[in-house]
């Protein structure tokens, strides 16, 4: 499932296509939904308005508008492709946008958990989401005071996007490692120290992510079919029974609030 790093190398990669001021000159729907329907008014309000930019709000891609920001949320599947000139459409092809400059995208998800649906920062998708983690309002006295009482395991609480966004099953699993905190810690049990540490190994995990453009597995894939590359230096994700590179335990792994987990036995306390 795409987790921040493989959204942000998605929306960089797309913004290098569009110029700002690019209009929408065609909005074609191949079904009626995906995991939510498509908006009714989707053809209509964006041809012929402009695009303004590309952002990335957790795992959402928004694309900006002067009126309706219009969001976009790749779920368990879903990719973005720049279509090349007479590039038939392929089978999980179910929106198309063409732009006055030539360039079209097209959205595929085999799965369709995604969605496309309007929102600004009040939108019920967006408004309740937590901090970015790469920014400041992401910091350990923000973290420490929200993990006061919480008796869930810090992975569940690192995953949970009203704490911070972003953050999903590869790169909690990941971030905790290097944080040398276990995931099935109760959050409440957290020392000021331990915080500290996951703020600063999600920051620099999610940045060294980005800047392997994600991890692909599976299904991931990133704009026309590229891959990341951070699936090469998982610690602990997908390890089980291999040796830690750190010391040489064996990696476990669990499900844990049904997410497959792994961590290092000695390495994480
Ligand atoms: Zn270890």
């Amino acid at each position: 499932m795409p987790e921040l790093p493989e959204v942000e190398s998605v929306k960089r990669t797309l913004a290098k296509k569009l110029p700002k001021g690019a209009r929408w000159t065609e909005v074609k729907l191949l079904r009626k939904n995906l995991r939510v329907p498509f908006p009714k008014d989707l053809e209509k309000e964006l041809l012929g308005t402009e695009v303004e930019g590309l952002e990335r709000r957790g795992k959402f891609l928004i694309f900006k508008r002067s009126t309706k920001d219009l969001l976009s949320h790749l779920g368990m599947s879903g990719t973005w492709r720049v279509l090349k000139a007479e590039e038939p459409l392929k089978k999980h092809d179910h929106l198309v946008f063409g732009f006055d400059h030539g360039i079209r995208f097209v959205y595929n998800d085999p799965r369709r958990f995604g969605l496309v649906d309007w929102g600004g920062a009040d939108s019920p998708w967006l408004k309740n989401l937590g901090p970015e983690p790469l920014t400041k309002k992401f910091n350990p006295e923000y973290l420490y005071a929200l993990s006061r009482g919480k008796k869930l395991p810090v992975k569940s609480f690192l995953m949970n996007a009203k704490v911070v966004v972003g953050v999903g099953n590869i790169y909690a699993s990941e971030i905790l490692f290097y944080a040398g905190v276990k995931p099935h810690r109760k959050t409440h049990s957290l020392t000021k120290l331990e915080v500290s540490k996951i703020v600063e190994e999600t920051k620099r995990v999610l940045k060294v992510a980005i800047q392997s453009k994600g991890s692909t597995l599976k299904d991931y894939k990133m704009v026309n079919g590229k891959s990341g590359s951070f699936q090469n230096s998982f610690r602990v994700y997908s390890k089980d029974g291999k040796p830690c590179q750190s010391c040489g335990a064996k990696i476990r792994s669990q499900v844990l609030s049904q997410r497959s987990t792994y961590w290092c036995p000695k390495c994480q306390k």
